[in-house]
């Protein structure tokens, strides 16, 4: 007969102030140890703490991220304290070695990530999701990479500002739409501001009369 192992890890609940093991309560971690012991609940059976195989710590489970792989304890083997660090020191290492900090690409001049995840987080800051991050590379060919109201060489992470075509402000159901969002530089972006594409153009026609 396959044994099934389950991991029960009493895990404390801020809201309730009590350590909790399937739906139960318990005060302090040595009832809920109890109760774990007294039930044999799975191959854990009772366990509360483990040494961490990095700094040779020994802590309580929770101080420990989950890991489904693990079937002794469903816990990570090095604690959350040293995963931190050695995932701080790695993203230490990456910007130093300009690799973006999702991938092994290389990162864009001037930003942590390669070109593909700063599209995925134009996506995020745009759209609030990170699907669009296709489609807004997509524009950027479309468009030749061009800035359509200076003609300027559009670069990733440099001069690259999202565009809603039809403002934001003059129709807030268009803010999602990605078939209104166009690519231009911060600093065209910065002048059309809350303008629509139209009135974006008289006002710059406006300007140009007067000194030409
Ligand atoms: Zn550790
Ligand atoms: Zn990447």
């Amino acid at each position: 007969m396959r044994i099934q192992l389950r991991n029960y890890t009493p895990t404390f609940s801020k809201k309730l102030n009590k350590w909790k093991i399937r739906g139960e309560t318990f005060n302090t971690l040595e009832e809920a140890d109890v109760y774990l012991k007294e039930n044999k609940l799975g191959k854990y059976n009772g366990q509360t703490e483990k040494t961490c195989t990095h700094c040779k710590n020994t802590l309580a489970l929770d101080k420990f991220g989950n890991d489904r792989d693990n079937k002794i304890n469903g816990k990570q083997a090095y604690c959350v304290t040293c995963v931190k660090e050695i995932n701080t020191e790695r993203a230490k290492q990456k910007k130093q070695n300009k690799i973006c900090l999702r991938c092994s690409e290389k990162s864009l001049e001037n930003n942590n990530h390669c070109i593909n995840h700063w599209f995925i987080y134009k996506s995020l800051d745009t759209f609030g999701t990170t699907k669009y991050s296709k489609e807004l590379k997509d524009i950027a060919e479309k468009q030749n990479w061009i800035c359509p109201y200076t003609g300027d060489t559009l670069i990733p992470s440099i001069n690259m500002s999202v565009d809603h075509i039809i403002s934001k402000k003059e129709d807030p159901s268009k803010t999602y739409d990605i078939n209104n969002i166009q690519w231009v530089t911060f600093q065209a972006n910065l002048c059309k501001s809350s303008l629509s594409h139209d009135a974006f153009i008289l006002f710059c026609k406006k300007v140009l009369e007067r000194f030409s």
